[in-house]
């Protein structure tokens, strides 16, 4: 009693009033606490089905990581189960969600920490890690508060510890606060922070399947993954497959910002059109037209109003030449000045580049200076002496760069350039009298 009275402080606290309903992807009913939750979780333990079989429902159902890079589940799962097997292992759950735009974990946190947790917990008892933990954005203090609540609960229950569920086995979970860096959430580089290192991403291979914490076999995967499995396993594989739009599978959490009525975090089938969902946030502000959209947040490219009817789903935005990435649909009205706005992107990389590779660390920075340049000019549109350093860099950087932030970082700017390969412009728009960014915080 008294951690469900903590529980309902915390989420008051977090202003989260519970939702009456649960999202799509929750098989519990609202309001039920540990004793009827974590159903999947149990029947692990008590035999009832077997690692070897949740690994073959994952990758039945065909879910995919949901922290942008859509690697297959099932398969990430089996691979770490069958490296070293009887060895020491771990499983991170990574919720150093920090990407611009990108607020869905946070909302499942709130909402559903059973699912993250008995996902994160399944994901141990398969891959035969012991110890589990949770990486958390150090901003995230109120959804840290309710994840302890519920690990408090849990291990009270003996649902987690030195022997769950009366299996025998011990399966122990705990949180990490991240000490802050939008870098630490590449996997590499949060696991050389865990081990009180400089926060700098590795080279992979080997990924952390094979070599991970410790230089152990590590399962990472992201907080909506984790939360997806709970349902599946209870559902079964073919279920999940019929929830998403035509080819596509499952639901998908999104967060839609920019210029819409109503911000805010939306669960969808996936392939559902990034019209369709720039209608359920209540459409353009003041009914104005789309004037371009980042479909997965700031490293994805941007597309043009002729595109809006293109599926939002890993393979459709892959072929039109940006991604689903971290689930985070920017929409920017019609006028709004494109390269001011992806400039604004580029600067946030430059600014949280690690500094580790030379054409990252040089690269953001000089390729910044050209974009400023243009802007403070009030041309609106770069030169061609401008615009092929700016090409010419996109590839050094996007070929060279040892992780993620150093290859997309100049993705955005190309892309309003109308340059990328999958042509899928919106073009600058001149402004009189110059454009601004966003002032630095
Ligand atoms: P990646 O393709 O290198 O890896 C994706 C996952 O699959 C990793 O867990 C990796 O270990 C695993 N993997 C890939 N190939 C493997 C193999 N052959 N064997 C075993 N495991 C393998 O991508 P990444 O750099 O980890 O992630 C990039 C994505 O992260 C981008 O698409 C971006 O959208 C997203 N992102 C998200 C946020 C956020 O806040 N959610 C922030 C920044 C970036
Ligand atoms: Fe660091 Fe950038 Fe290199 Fe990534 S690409 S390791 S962020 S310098």
């Amino acid at each position: 009693a008294l951690v469900a009275a903590a529980r309902e402080t915390e989420l008051a606290q977090a202003g989260v009033t519970g939702r009456a309903e649960p999202w799509p992807n929750d098989p519990y009913p609202a309001g039920s606490g540990v004793a009827s939750r974590y159903a999947s979780l149990r029947a692990l333990l008590a035999g009832e089905m077997s690692a070897e079989s949740v690994v073959a429902t994952l990758e039945a159902s065909g879910l995919r990581g949901m922290g942008g890079a859509g690697f297959p589940t099932g398969r990430k799962w089996g691979l770490v189960a069958a490296t070293d097997p009887g060895g020491v292992k771990y499983a991170i759950c990574n919720a150093d969600e920090s990407e611009p735009g990108t607020f869905k974990d946070r909302q499942i946190l709130t909402d559903q920490p059973h699912l993250v947790i008995e996902g994160l917990v399944l994901g141990m008892a398969v891959t035969g890690a012991e110890q589990g933990w949770i990486f958390i954005r150090h901003e995230y203090g109120p959804e840290e508060r309710v994840l302890r609540a519920e690990l408090a609960a849990l291990r009270e229950a003996g649902v987690i510890g030195p022997d769950a569920c009366g299996s025998g086995r011990r399966l122990e979970a705990d949180i990490f606060v991240s000490p802050g860096g939008y870098i630490l959430g590449e996997e590499t580089a949060l696991l050389e922070c865990m081990e009180g290192h400089r926060g700098e991403p590795r080279n992979k291979p080997p990924f952390p399947g094979n070599y991970g914490l410790h230089g152990r076999p590590t399962l990472i995967n992201s907080v909506e993954t984790f939360a997806d499995v709970p349902v599946i396993l209870q559902r079964g594989a073919e279920w999940w497959a019929e929830q998403g739009e035509g080819e596509s599978v499952g639901w998908k959490f999104f967060a839609v910002s920019g210029h819409v009525e109503n911000p805010g975090v939306y669960c969808v089938p996936m392939g559902t059109t990034v019209r369709a969902l720039i209608d359920l946030a209540g459409g353009v502000l003041g009914g104005a037209r789309v004037g371009a959209v980042q479909p997965g947040g700031a490293s994805s490219n941007f597309i043009g109003p002729d595109r809006l009817d293109l599926a939002l789903d890993f393979g459709t935005l892959a072929e039109a030449g940006t991604m689903l990435g971290s689930g985070a649909l920017v929409v920017l009205a019609e006028g709004t000045d494109l390269l001011a706005a992806s400039t604004n992107v580029l600067r946030f990389f430059r600014n949280e580049s690690c500094g580790k590779c030379v054409p990252c660390r040089v690269g953001s920075t000089k390729a910044h200076e050209l974009l400023r340049e243009t802007l403070d000019s009030g041309s609106g549109a770069l030169d061609d002496a401008r615009r092929g350093r700016i090409l010419q860099l996109e590839e050094t950087m996007r070929k060279t760069s040892i992780c993620g932030l150093g290859q997309v970082a100049l993705g955005p700017v190309v892309s309003v350039l109308g340059l990328d390969k999958g042509g899928a412009a919106a073009r600058p728009q001149p402004r009189p009298g110059g454009s601004k960014e966003q002032p630095d915080r």
